[in-house]
């Protein structure tokens, strides 16, 4: 079965290897504060910075999800209350988690912006001059991104926002139950104007242990060294990037033109909102069914649509784990329907 889940998602397949060699080796039996265990959160840490280029004087801390990021910036980050312009499922869910930690007063109140990124529910994205564009009108407010369906896929300019978070169970190949948190001097700057530190993850906490390599408990182990031996093995963002890029492109025009007679369409039709993670396709509650199931039955397996085109929608992943030969495959099997 090769899966095109939007995530969790194909994982390398050096994972099980790599499993199993921190198995075998002890590693994840090691203390995490053990120089041993402190090496490998520091080469993670290292490899994410390096691969992904984040630029200097942005910190980096693990946390296990982005539902927790999420409630990492409404708690420690955000002063009064926090805008969500959002375009889909998880932009909403994100603000209805933020506004139950910090309910929103008036609007223009708000101090940080959260955009999501790469709305995975609907297969659109917030392009980097939209996000320019946000930082000239909210120059004051901190701009908070979920990057968890493009972040290690496609490349980012990290400087038009202070926090950037993405789970690993999606671009980066890996089993979930860990999410990389990416944060500004900036939004480093503003966690000590809140001072926040009811929380075992209130953000100075975390600051405080990662600056050392440890963690505040005993992390997932096991997920930052799979993260560690990923990134040593992942090409730098811009090469990924352009792979990726170039494949959506492909997959745009394949449903434009090669589909263009089938029962199904792209969901989004302005080019330059679609994503280049997530393809989202609808058609009749029928015909999605039927091809999801032929899908199956012939050994792919299509993302489900999610939230308000749970139904009406599937959703194909472009993540880098995912090979151009999968994409082919799924393509000539997709042409029997055009
Ligand atoms: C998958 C996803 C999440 C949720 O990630 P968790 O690791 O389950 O918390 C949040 N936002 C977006 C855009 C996603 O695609």
């Amino acid at each position: 079965m090769i899966t095109f889940y939007p995530g969790p998602s194909k994982i390398y397949p050096q994972v099980a290897a790599w499993a199993a060699e921190a198995c075998t080796s002890g590693i994840v039996s090691m203390n995490h504060r053990s120089p041993e265990f402190m090496a490998v959160t520091e080469g993670a840490m290292r490899g994410v910075r390096d691969k992904l280029n984040v630029p200097e004087g942005y910190h980096l801390a693990f946390v296990s999800s982005a539902t927790e990021c999420w409630e990492i910036v409404a708690q420690s980050l955000t002063a009064q209350t926090s805008l969500h312009p959002y375009s889909g499922a998880f932009g909403k869910k994100w603000m209805d988690y933020a506004h139950r930690i910090k309910p929103p007063q008036q609007p223009d109140e708000a101090d940080v912006l959260c955009v999501v990124q790469n709305e995975t529910s609907n297969g659109t994205q917030v392009r980097m001059p939209a996000l320019g564009t946000f930082r000239q009108e909210f120059p004051d407010a901190l701009i908070a991104v979920d990057a968890v369906s493009s972040m290690a896929g496609i490349a980012f300019d990290w400087t038009l926002a202070d926090v950037w978070f993405a789970s690993v169970q999606k671009c980066f190949g890996l089993p979930a139950g860990l999410a990389v948190l990416i944060y500004s001097p900036r939004a480093l700057a503003r966690a000590e104007a809140i001072g926040e530190n009811n929380h075992y993850n209130s953000l100075l906490f975390l600051h405080e242990n990662f600056s050392k390599f440890q963690t505040p408990y005993t992390p997932n182990g096991l997920g930052i060294y799979l993260l560690d031996r990923v990134m040593q093995t992942v090409p730098p963002i811009a090469e990924t990037d352009a792979h990726i890029r170039q494949r959506a492109a492909d997959w745009y025009q394949f449903f434009e033109e090669a589909m263009a007679g089938s029962p199904f369409r792209l969901l989004i039709d302005e080019p330059e909102r679609r994503s280049d993670t997530v393809i989202a396709v609808t058609g009749s509650e029928a015909d999605i069914k039927a091809v999801k199931g032929a899908a199956k039955a012939a050994g792919f397996m299509l993302g489900n649509g999610y939230g308000d085109w749970k139904t009406t929608t599937f959703r194909i992943a472009n993540f880098p784990a995912i090979t151009d030969d999968d994409v082919a495959r799924l393509q000539a099997w997709l042409r029997g329907w055009g």
